[in-house]
């Protein structure tokens, strides 16, 4: 394994031009016998170097130990891609054209600046607005560009003598850093009780606010992207009560340590993981938590989940309060459902003073709503489930795409993107389409993707579903539109992302979305050229009774597969879980529903087909967030080890249309077999995972494409993905998952930009 050859590459912004660094990297790479090349960029620089992993996994940790002194890495994006077969290493020549700017996401504060946060005899001591050229808000205060501090939100403080000393001197680390500020001309905080009067500031304002928390409290501290809630993740009580006020019944919420140390008393963390928890860009990773140690986290946090996701304390104010508690807190969004993260604390104190219990505010003003990001490892890579601060608005650059394009996503986990010259720039996650808040800060954020980078679309790329709000948004723009499948754009952002071409074999399964035929499709294996795509396969359809409200009851889905395979005899099976969850009336209408297709859609759904299996398998009959009956199925599995797995079988159709059928029917007959003997429940849910893998690999048989890729929503199940990756490749394919852009409808607006940079005959 370790002798294969790999492909890394890795998009740097950073201090790294006219310090030696492209010398370094050519000497570095040259040492270890790596092929590829450096040159610079408009911010940085790329790098693609290959050779065996080991020698590559060893280049990355060198590169960030060993860099020249002067140079700094602000954000660091890496991809493993397939080899291109360089023969050595070489400094290429900068590419030439208009360079684009590149505006930097937020960044985690840096090692020297924490050194002063915590020193004495530093003139920042204890200063929460401390940053330097390396690290510090970016993405949240940029109004336009370029990057300079009257377009940003730090315009209305102006520097004392000592800071603009600092800005001016190019020997200095605060060299034209933009938010440079110090506690004589900087922002301050302060405490609002929760009808915004002051009570505290500054110092005191913060030891108040930990005491707050200390006793139990809920408060709201303005942090980089938005307002964060805090709640002693210790304190039981306290979290439900979080979870009342917040209407949130078990949805897992984030949480931050305040080290390291104490984050590996609770939870497995991984080389790889660590590395990611301690880089610039400071996400919340998704880890297993330790089974071994009695756990300090209280039982609310996560209830029933294996996994915690975890964070460290990623700006100054965040590190002084976690410093002073001592203990881990959880840290969730400041919004109510379906809106936006509150930036202002006017808005806040409006929308969440019933919520909290105190406001701890600032007078730096936050541009637009970032949420934290959320990563996870999948098959040995980093895996982006959430694009949000410190990943966005970098770019994916291609070759030249010969489009000025807006892409405006879909409905859920919306993104938007734009695609101009060779970059595709995605916004930050931006949440469901489904109030007027979320729907205004949609349209706030496409309009300043267009102008921070002065472009005006001449194509708009939307979902191909009419009823979305985005779609909608979309057809009364003054621009062509282009509507793509929804599934077909899954496809295009994974293979963009990895630098795939066509012919390959796509696998694009989710809960929802609009088929070619009007119809709900979701369980997809498309056949991708080089302009466009044909349906290969897919899953046999069900029905969906009562439609939307399926996604919210897994039973429901349970009933309709039931009903497919056995017809009214389905209700007469009262030993099955999803029967039983049913009252007897309930029963009866859906019975009535079903039987005469009364608002029961069919659909292909992989998604909803696993929460069927979840309900069949008495693990969830009611969703209390999207995707919880699926997640549960999976952690099921997690513990045990199966390697036979119930039989998908395959039917070929007749003509017009000669797609794959995948019957799921023999599936859930032994799955109902395994029921009924009493097997256990980690096991079939094994089982079930293991033949839908098992399918995947036939399919990918009969269509005889090399190149599979794995996208969609159920490909964030972390047993699905590797264990379909593993399999396809012990049989000769080669399969691409998602890295940067998330395989959820968050990678949606990238898949539609190249969609229709395709259509227009660009690459
Ligand atoms: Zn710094
Ligand atoms: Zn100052
Ligand atoms: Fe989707």
């Amino acid at each position: 394994m370790t002798k294969e050859r790999r492909r890394l590459k890795l998009a740097i912004q950073g201090a790294v031009q006219g310090v030696g660094f492209r010398p370094f990297v050519f000497r570095l790479a040259t040492e270890l016998e790596l092929s590829g090349w450096i040159n610079n960029t408009g911010a940085g620089v790329t790098i693609e170097v290959e050779g065996q992993a080991e020698r590559l996994r060893e280049f990355r940790r060198r590169l960030e130990t060993e860099k020249p002194v002067h140079s700094a890495l602000y954000s660091m994006e890496v991809s493993e891609l397939d080899p291109a077969g360089y023969a050595s290493f070489e400094i290429r020549e900068s590419e030439g054209g208009a360079k684009r700017a590149v505006i930097l996401p937020d960044l985690a504060t840096c090692e020297p600046c924490r050194a002063e946060l915590f020193d004495p005899a530093d003139r920042r001591h204890r200063y929460p607005f401390i940053n330097c050229t390396n690290c510090g808000p970016r993405f949240s205060i940029i109004e336009a560009l370029p990057y300079d501090r009257p377009n940003t939100t730090m315009k209305r403080f102006e520097m004392c003598p000592a800071c603009q000393a600092e800005y001016e001197d190019p020997a200095d680390r605060r060299f034209h850093a933009q938010p440079n500020a110090c506690p004589v001309c900087g922002p301050h905080v302060a405490l609002w009780d929760n009808q915004g009067s002051v009570v505290a500031a500054r110092e005191e304002a913060i030891r108040q606010a930990c005491d707050r928390v200390r006793n139990g409290e809920i408060v709201a501290a303005k942090g980089i992207g938005g307002f964060l809630l805090l709640v002693d993740a210790r304190n039981d009580g306290a979290v439900k009560r979080l979870r009342r006020l917040k209407d949130r019944e078990e949805k897992p919420f984030a949480l931050m340590f305040p080290t390291l140390a104490q984050l590996e008393e609770q939870c497995q963390v991984p080389e790889a993981e660590k590395r990611l928890l301690l880089s610039a860009a400071s996400p919340i990773v998704l880890l297993p938590r330790l089974s071994t140690a009695p756990s300090v986290i209280a039982r609310a946090v996560a209830p029933g989940n294996p996994y915690l996701g975890v964070m460290l304390p990623y700006a100054p104010l965040l590190l002084l309060i976690m410093s002073e508690l001592g203990f881990p807190v959880v840290a969730t969004s400041g919004n109510l459902k379906d809106e936006p993260i509150c930036v202002d604390e006017r808005e806040a104190l409006g929308r969440l003073g019933a919520m909290v219990d105190c406001f701890l505010v600032h007078n730096r003003p936050i541009v637009r709503p970032i949420d934290d990001s959320i990563v996870r490892l999948l098959a040995g890579r980093e895996a982006i489930m959430r694009r949000a601060r410190g990943y966005a608005p970098l770019p994916l650059t291609l070759s030249d795409t010969g489009a000025t394009v807006l892409a405006v996503g879909a409905h859920l986990k919306n993104t938007v993107a734009l695609a101009a010259g060779p970059q595709i720039v995605l916004s930050q996650h931006l949440g469901d389409l489904e109030t007027p808040e979320a729907l205004d800060g949609f349209e706030k954020a496409v309009s300043a993707l267009e102008d921070m980078y002065q472009a005006s679309p001449e194509m708009v790329a939307c979902d191909l579903h009419p009823g979305y709000e985005s779609t909608r948004y979309a057809r009364r723009l003054d621009a062509p539109v282009i509507a793509v499948q929804h599934h077909y754009a899954h496809i295009l952002a994974c293979m963009a992302e990895n630098e795939v071409e066509g012919p390959a074999l796509g696998v694009s399964w989710d809960g929802t979305g609009y088929g070619l035929d009007g119809t709900i499709w979701g369980g997809e294996f498309l056949d991708v050229d080089e302009a466009s795509f044909s349906r290969a396969a897919h899953l046999r359809t069900f029905p969906l009774p009562g439609g939307e409200q399926a996604v919210r009851e897994p039973r429901r889905s349970a009933m309709g597969v039931l009903f497919e395979l056995f017809g009214a005899g389905a209700f007469g099976m009262r030993d099955l879980a999803p029967v039983q969850a049913f009252s007897e009336a309930d029963l009866r209408l859906l019975e009535g529903a079903l039987s005469r297709g009364i608002n029961s859609p069919r659909t292909s759904s992989a998604g909803r087909l696993f929460d069927a299996a979840s309900s069949l398998l008495a693990l969830r009959q009611r969703n209390s967030f999207e995707g919880q009956a699926a997640m549960e199925l999976e952690f099921a599995c997690a513990e045990v080890l199966a390697d036979d797995g119930y039989s998908f079988e395959l039917c070929r159709r007749e003509a017009p249309d000669k797609s794959i059928l995948i019957d799921w029917g023999p599936a859930i007959n032994d799955l109902i077999e395994d029921i009924r003997a009493g097997t256990d429940p980690g096991l079939m849910a094994a089982r079930f995972h293991n033949g839908l893998t098992e399918a995947v690999v036939a399919v990918a048989k009969e269509i005889g494409r090399e190149k599979v890729v794995l996208s969609g929503g159920c490909f964030q199940n972390r047993y699905l993905a590797e264990r379909t990756i593993s399999r396809l490749t012990q049989e000769g394919f080669r399969p691409y998952w998602h890295q940067r852009f998330p395989p959820n409808d968050g990678g949606i607006s990238l898949g539609q930009a190249v969609a229709a940079i395709r259509a227009k005959g660009g690459k």
